[in-house]
């Protein structure tokens, strides 16, 4: 009975160290294979990321990383600035002139003037003042490759509403003389030319759309050559937009609305609306646009380019690019401030896109859009 007894438990012990034995050989051999998939994945990914012109819609900015004791040749407590730019390789910033919606009056007007042209300033004063050999300015899309070539950094400038205007259309004129290649017309809250899509909260309107101003500002816009974003206003005021324009529009930092229902996102139509006008999605990494099922912190780079993939499945490669809308709420895991910039070249990689869709989501999409609009205000103001 004992001797029996010691069989079983031997041959139980046996059996046992066979599974173990087996389980730490597939274990280590599946750790072997991860890993070097990982390292070839990394070599690939960095080769391609530097390869390529990334550019980022979406920069807000405080004046306090603008002067000269603090601005962005140090690693300012910003999302984005010179150092954080060459470590992630992030290569084009457009960095933002943002206004908040304020009262539509004479006095509301001024003051929000004077906020743009301190921003329109201070980012002058890095390009010019602060960092010439390290940052250019670029104006169009041949700028950005000329800049790109001398290894430098690129900033280009976005307006982010256009209540500064006031009431004078000739400040589009202004602006874009300032620098500016793209604005959108209504922040949060209506202003004096478009609704906001924070109408759909209470369901009040001011202009069911446009105003008969803002129908005005977007023809002077494709005259002048300013994209015009739609990240923003109210989606009846984005059909309109899209009806009226005759040049392609972006949306500088929005995503899907059928994966992440916020009114800040786009939904299918509107999408198919951006496609059939020849523009461009800048997909945004800010959680809350990206995920409305759990928690923000646990938002990823998985989950914009979920997005990505999303957009690229209804609207095709040529019409998808990406935002961070850093320094303005935006930033995830994985993509947290622009040195971590190469994941996101990562995870496109690992989802199969080749190397000429990524550098069309990462620049060459929104950049054809630029010229295009360029292109169309050229001949505007030649058959005048
Ligand atoms: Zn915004």
């Amino acid at each position: 009975m004992l001797k029996s007894k010691n069989y079983i438990i031997i041959i139980i012990l046996a059996i046992a160290s066979i599974y173990l034995l087996k389980t730490i050989y597939v274990a280590t051999n599946v750790e072997l294979d991860v890993s070097e998939k990982t390292i070839d994945m990394t070599i690939e990914s960095i080769e391609i990321h530097k390869e390529m012109i990334t550019l980022d819609t979406h920069c807000d900015i405080n004046l306090k990383n603008f002067t000269n004791q603090n601005n962005y040749t140090v690693n300012t407590d910003s999302q984005v600035n010179l150092p954080k730019m060459i470590n992630g390789g992030l290569d084009v910033a457009w960095f933002i002139v943002f206004t908040g919606q304020g009262s539509l009056n004479k006095n509301g007007y001024k003051r929000a003037y004077k906020n743009a042209i301190d921003k329109f300033e201070a980012i002058h004063r890095l390009v010019e003042e602060y960092a010439p050999d390290q940052i250019e300015l670029a104006l169009s899309e041949e700028d950005v490759y000329r800049i790109n070539a001398k290894g430098k950094k690129i900033a280009m400038i976005g307006v982010e509403n256009a209540y500064p205007l006031g009431e004078d259309l000739s400040n589009i004129e202004k602006f874009y003389n300032l620098g500016a290649r793209y604005m959108s017309l209504a922040h949060n809250g209506h202003s004096q030319f478009s609704d906001s899509n924070t109408g759909e909260e209470d369901n009040i309107w001011m202009h069911n759309g446009l105003s008969d101003k803002g129908k005005e500002a977007i023809l002077e816009m494709n005259r002048i050559g300013i994209m015009i974003d739609v990240s923003h206003p109210s989606k009846e005021a984005i059909r309109q937009m899209i009806e009226i324009s005759n040049a392609p529009v972006i949306a500088s930092h929005s995503s899907a609305r059928s994966l992440c229902n916020h009114s800040r996102n786009l939904d299918d139509e509107q999408l198919d609306w951006i496609k059939k006008n020849g523009g461009v999605v800048q997909t945004v990494a800010l959680a809350g646009y990206l995920r409305d099922d759990i928690s923000t912190e646990l938002v990823s780079v998985k989950d914009l380019v979920d997005h990505i993939d999303y957009m690229v499945k209804r609207i095709g490669i040529d019409h998808v690019g990406i935002s961070s809308d850093f320094d303005g709420g935006g930033g995830i895991q994985g993509w947290s401030d622009a040195s971590e910039t190469f994941n996101v070249t990562k995870e496109l990689l690992k989802r199969g896109y080749t190397k000429e869709e990524i550098s069309k989501i990462w620049s060459g999409n929104l950049l054809r859009v630029l010229t295009e609009v360029t292109e169309i205000a050229k001949n505007i103001q030649t058959n005048n």
